[in-house]
């Protein structure tokens, strides 16, 4: 059942239902890929799948995130053309691309950040002072909604439009400024 928005019971409710009242058209969002659907293995269960806009590229790992958080960099903001960007971080010997391979774009020496050849969204970064890292645009997990950011990196760069209020520890400077340095992601 949809939940009722606080003032407005009964008249306003969250859900398909805004959509019908206004007739506002629905996003066409494309259902996960077929390949998604899940077995009842152990492994199915332990395994995160993430995807592009097109969903040519994708990605999966098994296990669990090393860190997770937001960063306020300006190359992360570029990058994807947004305010700011949820990150987390995987060993990359758990991780693989399993659709197209992803273009890569060196953004500064030793700095990798993949995207997408045919849609373009942004999906992953790889660097050389993160040896065996992975990391991936929490935007791009098949459920994002999951997903629970823990901390902020480069929070001088902050816009200062942006409007955040979570209470998580913010650090100034890069993830290998604040105390969950990965540490070669063991
Ligand atoms: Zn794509
Ligand atoms: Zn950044």
């Amino acid at each position: 059942m949809a939940e009722a928005v606080g003032g407005f019971e009964g008249e306003l409710t969250l859900g398909f239902d805004v959509f019908s009242r206004w007739n506002v058209p629905k996003h066409p969002t494309l259902p996960p890929p077929a390949s998604y659907i899940r077995g009842g293995s152990e492994e199915d269960r332990m395994t995160t799948r993430g995807y592009c806009l097109c969903q040519k590229t994708s990605w999966s790992y098994v296990g669990d995130q090393t860190w997770t958080c937001y960063c306020h960099c300006d190359d992360c903001r570029r990058n994807c053309a947004a305010p700011v960007v949820a990150w987390f971080g995987v060993p990359k010997k758990s991780f693989e691309w399993t659709g197209d391979t992803p273009r890569t774009y060196e953004s500064s020496k030793g700095v990798f950040r993949h995207f997408c050849g045919t849609c373009g969204s942004p999906i992953g970064f790889e660097a050389d002072h993160y040896p065996g890292g992975m990391h991936l645009y929490a935007a791009s997990l098949e459920r994002p909604e999951d997903f629970k950011p823990t901390f902020h990196v480069n929070k001088q760069s902050k816009l200062p439009w942006l409007q955040m209020t979570d209470d998580l520890d913010a650090f100034e400077g890069t993830l290998l400024h604040s105390p969950n340095d990965p540490d070669g992601y063991q």
